[in-house]
């Protein structure tokens, strides 16, 4: 396990998060998420309770698990959003797309390249060919996303990937993070053009900012709090 779980985080984890729908505050945003494909990457499907139109965060693989789940809620499915172009994140978003008729939203372009090679990414680490895809619609800092009535707010995270970004959804005080943060654990930096200062200017100054209460999603493994990795976290532990 430890050659494929390598590709994500600086350690490992070995606690996935236990499927759960939260359900806080008076918002009408849920989410569900389902780690997908052998690196259990937190796939979060997101919805507006008051419409039941969803949206998919990063359906990485596994595609047929994940609809099945959307169906039992009753969800209409609408919308792909993806953090970042790595394999398990985004290689099941181009046949999800082309099965359902979905928009890809995302990543930010500076993922480009990470696109153009999903081919090679599938091969190296052993996982179903991907078909390639161009994004609908390129994400930016400051942009935001709306599936139903909820609107999430889109930061540029570069650092992992160049083109990162991360879905803060303030009004059930939830982000999503893919790999730029995990409990106890930051993304890997030594991929091309990965930057580990720039992952820690996104981590201090994007997502920081969010505030301490903020429980955020990580691409792989559980929850934790902003708060609670500032305290603890040994790589921006007192930032
Ligand atoms: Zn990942
Ligand atoms: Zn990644």
């Amino acid at each position: 396990m430890r050659r494929i779980r390598s590709i994500h985080s600086s350690r490992l984890h070995s606690n996935a998060i236990p499927e759960k729908i939260v359900n806080r505050f008076s918002a009408m945003l849920r989410y569900l998420t389902v780690p997908v494909t052998a690196f259990q990457q937190n796939c979060s499907i997101v919805w507006c309770d008051a419409t039941h139109r969803a949206a998919i965060i990063d359906p990485g693989g596994d595609l047929d698990t994940l609809l099945g789940k959307t169906q039992r809620l009753g969800l209409a499915l609408e919308q792909i959003w993806l953090t970042h172009a790595h394999i398990d994140h985004a290689g099941g978003a181009g046949e999800l797309a082309e099965r359902l008729q979905l928009p890809i939203t995302g990543p930010h372009p500076g993922d480009q390249f990470w696109i153009d090679g999903l081919p090679q990414q599938s091969a190296m680490f052993g996982f179903p060919p991907a078909r390639p895809f161009t994004p609908t619609r390129w994400l930016h800092d400051g942009e935001t996303v709306q599936i139903g009535n909820e609107t999430l707010h889109v930061r540029h995270c570069p650092g992992h990937t160049p083109g990162h970004v991360v879905f803060h959804a303030p009004q059930i005080d939830r982000a999503f993070v893919g790999d730029v943060l995990f409990a106890g654990s930051i993304g890997r930096t030594d991929f091309p053009q990965g930057n580990h200062q720039q992952l820690l200017d996104s981590i201090t100054q994007r997502l920081w900012p969010m505030g301490d209460q903020t429980v955020f999603i990580p691409g792989h493994g559980p929850e934790s709090s902003f708060g609670r990795e500032r305290r603890s976290n040994p790589y921006v532990g007192g930032t």
